[in-house]
């Protein structure tokens, strides 16, 4: 078969440079790239063949070879050195490709297609034990290599024989002028063998479905939208290939008690208005138990204590957090007419300067902004 003309597959004529020369490859890739054609192996011949005539003619010296001595002179300048067909892709589509295709690189699909999936698990914990550590046990339900015929997919005592077509290599070569083309052998998907026999629990498939049961080892300081990692976890591959990755997404469940943003963590507590006003000692609670905190005399609302190092340990490091403790004054109710006069006679006793500095500051500003008007 003769290799047809770089500037016909593209379709330009022999003064097309730079941007003409990126577009036509462009259009052409898109049109024959190999995920959008997945069964089609006359697209993938053509995306090669095209990716091979832009690779030639947007590289000065190996264009102005083939200008001259046509396929000869390109093979002659060392057509296998330098940049490959995968730079001369990238150039083009650089990472834009990636997001359109899932970042797959084209030129080396066979030998990835008999990887298992990578499985995702979404895994809900407690703030305690997102905080401490655990071990979960997990069920998930996944395609695992079958035990009766070892993923073979082949009858026990029978054996897959080597596929006619590629000789059991997996690929077959097709010679073209000077290029070699490896390309997936179709008749047996790429594993070399064809099971003539095929295993009865797995019709031949070489993988069963299977709920199993895993431990997870669960880091102190996971946060929600961590991921981990379980490599090989994932689905067994078809023909005994490479086992998938299982991802296991961190949810961290919300606490009763304490807020968490980061390493840090936070908490409320009511004071009565008299342990605010006279000082006080109060328990509140951390992840270690409760501890005890002074609160001083005239402590208002909203005042934030912090505990050093009673937060969260950073994932793979020794720093910890803080735990931060807002207190709410809370106002006494349903005081009976005793308790009403005792407060009666306390706020007649109150001097607004020296007792409440706040409020005494703040009618003095309301003050200056009416005078003002
Ligand atoms: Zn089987
Ligand atoms: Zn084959």
């Amino acid at each position: 078969m003769s290799k047809r003309d770089y500037y016909d597959i593209l379709g330009v004529d022999r003064s097309a440079q730079g941007d003409k020369l990126k577009k036509a490859y462009r259009k052409l890739a898109m049109k024959y790239h190999p995920d959008r054609n997945p069964d089609d192996s006359s697209a993938s011949e053509k995306f090669k063949e095209t990716t091979e005539a832009y690779e030639v003619l947007s590289d000065p010296s190996k264009r102005s070879a083939y200008d001259q001595f046509g396929h000869q002179g390109v093979e002659a300048s060392g057509f296998n050195s330098g940049r490959s067909a995968t730079d001369a892709f990238n150039d083009v589509f650089g990472d834009i490709f990636g997001d359109i295709f899932g970042g797959g690189d084209p030129f080396s699909r066979s030998r990835r297609s008999n990887r298992g999936s990578d499985l995702e698990f979404s895994l809900r914990i407690d703030l305690e034990n997102a905080v401490k550590g655990t071990t979960e046990k997990i069920r998930i339900p996944t395609l695992q290599s079958c035990e009766s015929c070892s993923g073979s997919g082949a009858e026990p005592g029978t054996q897959p024989s080597s596929c006619p077509s590629c000789q059991g290599a997996g690929q077959v070569r097709m010679q073209q002028g000077f290029f070699s083309i490896s390309q997936t052998c179709r008749q047996c998907g790429g594993s070399g063998k064809i099971i003539t026999n095929p295993c009865r629990k797995c019709r031949g498939n070489g993988r069963v479905e299977k709920t199993k049961t895993l431990s997870v080892k669960i880091p102190a300081g996971v946060d929600s939208g961590d991921r981990i990692r379980l490599s090989g976890e994932g689905e067994a591959g078809p023909s005994r290939g490479p086992s998938g990755d299982l991802y296991v997404q961190i949810k961290v469940l919300s606490h009763e008690v304490f807020e968490r943003d980061g390493q840090h963590l936070y908490c409320e507590a009511p004071i009565s208005f008299v342990d605010a006003a006279l000082g006080s000692e109060i328990e509140i609670p951390t992840l270690d138990g409760k501890v005890k905190i002074k609160i001083p005399e005239g402590t208002q609302t909203g005042k934030l204590f912090r505990l050093k190092g009673k937060g969260v340990k950073k994932i793979r490091s020794s720093a910890v957090g803080d735990l931060l403790c807002r207190v709410t004054v809370e106002t006494p109710q349903k005081l009976d007419s005793k308790q009403k006069a005792l407060l009666k006679e306390l706020g007649s006793s109150l001097k607004q300067k020296k007792n409440s500095p706040l409020s005494s500051a703040w009618f003095g500003k309301v003050k200056s902004f009416f005078d003002s008007k």
